[in-house]
């Protein structure tokens, strides 16, 4: 009998798209180094710009603003790098705002950054997950370098209301930042309508290759490179091209632009179809997140009285693939950082589980979750001491 694999994790990771393989096995190929000026470095340089050129067409950024990165994180870091140095060459505006559901590449250079005695102030999320627009309003003031927010989140899928912050940031003389990751051909996301100075993303979430993303920076802004060495990308991020790696977020990107208004009604049904599922199936559940604002293809739900990570293993045995909180805080056995920030209480947070959809689900892998999901919450309630 053949494995059953039901892949539910796919705001962690989404595999390849096939004419994203097939692209790089062409582009593989293409081992001249692009910033050669011969003829095979011109040719790498070639399909790099016509990636660069898909990926500003995927997000409506202004030209010029287009760096690759190796992935979301580097690229957050670099942001939140590149201010610090502005702090260190004595800017006046010497504080930084985000939020307490950043992902962890900005929640982990906070605490660093804290450590070494930055201010960093965390605007405080209500129980959907949202910004308290008030309470940004609070932390707004003349000394602000830089605010980020992250315009979707990867564990409980709330949509932040960035525009709306980042015209706030502005009239404060602070620069924007978003980590658009997660909203990446699932929701529209255009650089020029939200506002915002820099924004990160990953190929990896939109099934393109791992270890290739951007960050893409308005022209004008404060810059600073974390990568120091040759000229590539303009000075802003040095390091050999990643040919087949870029060609390969290219095409994804390509893809996620023309089929965006089709794959996210689909990812939307099918997060809808186990929700309801969940609801009927199972007594006691809690959904987690925003009814209003978020992403389509993620549904987190709190079961009490069973652990998250036993509901995780008991899936996995039935070959159904999903998280308990997000990827990188997994594995801690610690509950849910995002959830606890929303406000749910911690018995709650430690029973959560993440069911993210991606563009090769079914319906028919939903009625399979909700055949082996309520009877594995039952014996685990069974088995519950409290
Ligand atoms: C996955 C993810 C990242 C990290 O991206 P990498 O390319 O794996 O470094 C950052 N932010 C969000 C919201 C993510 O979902």
């Amino acid at each position: 009998m053949e494995q059953t694999i039901i892949y539910l994790d796919n705001n962690a990771t989404t595999p390849l798209h096939e004419d994203v393989i097939a692209a790089m096995n062409r582009a593989n190929e293409l081992y001249g180094n692009a910033s050669s000026m011969h003829a095979m470095g011109r040719e790498a340089m070639e399909a790099i710009e016509e990636s660069r050129q898909a990926v500003r067409d995927l997000i409506d950024a202004p030209e010029g603003s287009i760096v690759f990165t190796s992935g979301a994180s580097e690229a957050n870091n670099t942001v939140f790098n590149l201010f610090r140095e502005r702090i260190d060459l004595g800017s006046k505006r010497n504080r930084i705002v985000t939020t307490t559901i950043e992902h962890p590449s900005i929640i982990e250079m906070v605490a660093h950054l804290r450590e070494l005695g930055y201010t960093i102030d965390l605007c405080p999320v209500d129980h959907t997950g949202r910004v308290v627009m008030e309470e940004m309003e609070k932390l707004m003031g003349d000394d602000v370098a830089l605010v980020s927010v992250m315009l979707g989140n990867n564990e409980i899928g709330t949509i932040q209301p960035v525009k709306e912050i980042a015209l706030l940031a502005h009239h404060h003389g602070a620069y924007v930042h978003t980590d658009a990751t997660q909203a990446i051909g699932k929701i529209p996301v255009s650089m020029e309508e939200l506002g915002v100075d820099y924004l990160s993303l990953s190929a990896h979430k939109f099934y393109g290759p791992k270890g290739i993303g951007v960050l893409a920076i308005r022209k004008g802004v404060p810059f600073a490179p974390f990568f120091h060495g040759g000229h590539q990308e303009g000075g802003k991020r040095a390091g050999t091209y990643n040919n087949t790696a870029i060609v390969g977020m290219g095409v994804a990107a390509r893809i996620a632009r023309e089929e965006l208004e089709e794959e996210s009604a689909r990812l939307w049904k099918l997060r809808e179809m186990l929700r309801e599922g969940i609801e009927a199936s199972i007594p006691n559940v809690v959904v987690n997140g925003s009814r209003d604002y978020c992403l389509p293809g993620t549904l987190d739900v709190s079961f009490p009285r069973a652990e998250g990570e036993s509901i995780l293993l008991y899936l996995d045995l039935e070959g159904i693939m999903v998280s308990t909180g997000s990827a990188c805080a997994s594995g801690s056995l610690e509950p849910s950082y995002v959830l606890l920030a929303s406000g749910v209480d911690i018995e709650l947070a430690h029973g959560s589980i993440r069911f993210s959809f991606g563009r090769y689900n079914t319906e028919d892998e939903v009625h399979y979750v909700l055949e082996k999901l309520p009877p594995i919450i039952k014996r685990l309630r069974e088995m519950s001491i409290r």
